[in-house]
C-alpha cells in the first residue's frame, strides 16, 4: 500500500510519522526546497534560531509527547518568562492576567465596562462579543493585540466559535466569569533548546526508511483512478493508494477540484494573512522587562509585537548578547510588508526603538517573510471546515489536515494530522 502525503510542514510530516510502521511506503511530497513550512531556523549572526513558531502551547499534550517521541525529549523547556507587556499610549504597561485579553484583574490602562448578554447560538465576530460585554478599550488594547500575536487577524473578521472559543466559554458576562478564573498552574509555553524548527528535521530522521520526503515536488491535482489514485505533481503522474492532503487551504481547494469539489470550493473561502519577523542580534546587555510586548492595531505602529527571546529561552541567553524578534503584517494588510528587507528591518527597528528608547545598532538582523501564512478563521468558519470533512470523508482513501482547520497553534496542527490518519487507516480497513 503506498499512501503519499502532501506538504511536508508540521502537519504533513506529524502526519506520516502516524503512517509510518502502519503503511509500507509513505512518501511525503513537498513542493518547496525545505521541509518544515513554518517551522523554521535561521543563523542570525551566528545565532541559530526560530525565524518561524517560536513556542509550543505546553497545557496540551500532543507536541510536548511528539517532541519526545522524536528524540526532542532532552531539548524540551519552559519559557524562563512570559511576563508581556503592552505598548501603547506611548508607554508599555504590564500585561494584566486575562482570559484571551478579558481581563481577569484590573489595569490601568484599559476601561473595563462589563455588562451581562447572552451570547447568540450563531456565530458572531470576536469583537461582537467583546465589544458589548467589555467594552471598545478593552477591545482595542487588550483583545486585538492578542489576537493579532496568535492570528495576524482582526477581532472584526474573527469568529468568536473557531477563534476564541475560550471567550466564547466565558459566557454572557465576561469579566466577571474571566474574574472567578483560577491562574492556571504549570507553564504555558514550552520550546526546544536550539529552537523548534529542529522539529521536522527530528521528524524526517524518526522516519528513517520508513518514509521517503522528496523536495520541489509541487502537487498539482488528484484524479481518481478505480480505487487508486493519480497523483499529478511536478514531476509527472504517479498512482497511490490513499493522500492526506496537509498543504495549505489555496492548495489544497485546487489539489482537491476534482475529487472534492465541495470542499475545494469551501478551502478557497479559507483566506491567509501575510506575515513577518524581523530579528535582530545586538553585542551587549539591554535591560529590557519580561518577554516582550504586544501593539494595539489603534495605535498605528508597524510592529505588532516584539519577543525578548533571549530573556525568553534560557538557550538564547549570553553574557553580552540581547536577541530580539518582531513581527510585522495583518490580514488585509500586505501593502505593509512591501519593502526590500533593508527598509523593513529599520521600520521594525525604528518602532522597537520608540517603544524602548534608546537601542545600539544591531550586529545581524534577519527578515523572514511569510506570505499567506496565517490563516483567518472568519465568522462561519467551523461551517467551511464541517463542509470539507463531510465532503473529503465521503470519498475513499482522501484526508486533510493542518492549520486551516481546527486550530493553527502546533499542538492543534498535529492533533489534526493524527484525527486524519486515524480516519485514513480507518478508512483502508487497518
Ligand atoms: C510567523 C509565524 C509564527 C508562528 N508562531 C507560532 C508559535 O509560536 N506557536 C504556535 O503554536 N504556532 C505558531 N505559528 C503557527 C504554526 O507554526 C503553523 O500553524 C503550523 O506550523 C502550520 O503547519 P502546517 O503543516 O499546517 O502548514 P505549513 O507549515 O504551511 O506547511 C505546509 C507545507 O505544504 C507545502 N505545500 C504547499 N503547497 C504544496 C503543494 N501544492 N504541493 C506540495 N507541497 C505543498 C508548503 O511548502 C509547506 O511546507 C506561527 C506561524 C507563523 C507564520
Amino acid at each position: 500500500m503506498r499512501v503519499a502525503v502532501v506538504g511536508g510542514g508540521l502537519a504533513g510530516l506529524a502526519a506520516a510519522h502516524e503512517l509510518a510502521g502502519t503503511i509500507d511506503e509513505v512518501i511525503v511530497l513537498e513542493g518547496s526546497d525545505q521541509i518544515g513550512g513554518k517551522l523554521r531556523l535561521a543563523d542570525v549572526g551566528g545565532v541559530r534560531l526560530d525565524v518561524g513558531a517560536e513556542a509550543m502551547l505546553a497545557r496540551r499534550p500532543e507536541a510536548i509527547e511528539l517532541c519526545q517521541s522524536v528524540g526532542l525529549g532532552q531539548q524540551l523547556v519552559d519559557a524562563a518568562t512570559t511576563q508581556a507587556a503592552i505598548w501603547t499610549g506611548g508607554a508599555l504597561h504590564p500585561l494584566p492576567r486575562t482570559v484571551l485579553g478579558i481581563p481577569a484583574e484590573p489595569a490601568d490602562f484599559v476601561r473595563i465596562e462589563p455588562r451581562s448578554v447572552p451570547v447568540p447560538d450563531e456565530d458572531v465576530s470576536v469583537a461582537d462579543y467583546v465589544r458589548e460585554r467589555a467594552g471598545s478599550d478593552v477591545l482595542d488594547r487588550l483583545v486585538e493585540p492578542l489576537l493579532g500575536g496568535v492570528y495576524a487577524g482582526h477581532a472584526e473578521t474573527l469568529s468568536l466559535t473557531a477563534a476564541a472559543a475560550q471567550l466564547k466559554a466565558l459566557g454572557p458576562d465576561p469579566v466577571a466569569a474571566a474574574a472567578n478564573t483560577e491562574p492556571a498552574p504549570g507553564p504555558v509555553f514550552a520550546g526546544l533548546r536550539g529552537g523548534i524548527g529542529q522539529l521536522p528535521a527530528a521528524l524526517t530522521a524518526s522516519l528513517g526508511d520508513r518514509a521517503e520526503v522528496r523536495l520541489n515536488c509541487v502537487v498539482r491535482g488528484l484524479s481518481a483512478r478505480g480505487a487508486r489514485w493519480d497523483v499529478v505533481t511536478s514531476d509527472g503522474t504517479e498512482p497511490f493508494d490513499a493522500v492526506v492532503v496537509a498543504s495549505p487551504a489555496p492548495a489544497a481547494a485546487r489539489i482537491l477540484a476534482d475529487v472534492a469539489p465541495r470542499a475545494s470550493f469551501a478551502l478557497a473561502d479559507i483566506p491567509y494573512a501575510s506575515v513577518a519577523i524581523a530579528t535582530f542580534v545586538f553585542d551587549r546587555d539591554l535591560d529590557l522587562p519580561g518577554s516582550g510586548f504586544l501593539v494595539p492595531p489603534v495605535d498605528g505602529t508597524a510592529i505588532k509585537g516584539a519577543t525578548f527571546s533571549s530573556n525568553k529561552w534560557a538557550w538564547l541567553s549570553q553574557p553580552g548578547r540581547t536577541v530580539l524578534r518582531a513581527s510585522l503584517g495583518r490580514y488585509g494588510e500586505a501593502a505593509s510588508l512591501q519593502y526590500d528587507d533593508p527598509t523593513l528591518a529599520q521600520i521594525a527597528l525604528a518602532d522597537l526603538r520608540d517603544a524602548l528608547g534608546t537601542l545600539p545598532d544591531p550586529v545581524a538582523w534577519h527578515v523572514q517573510r511569510w506570505g499567506g501564512g496565517l490563516p483567518q478563521y472568519l465568522v462561519g468558519h467551523l461551517g467551511k471546515v464541517d463542509t470539507v470533512e463531510e465532503d473529503v470523508a465521503a470519498v475513499r482513501g482522501l484526508a486533510v489536515c493542518g492549520a486551516a482547520y481546527r486550530g493553527i497553534g502546533i499542538p492543534a496542527v498535529i492533533a489534526s494530522a493524527q484525527g486524519a490518519v486515524e480516519g485514513l487507516l480507518r478508512d483502508l480497513g487497518h
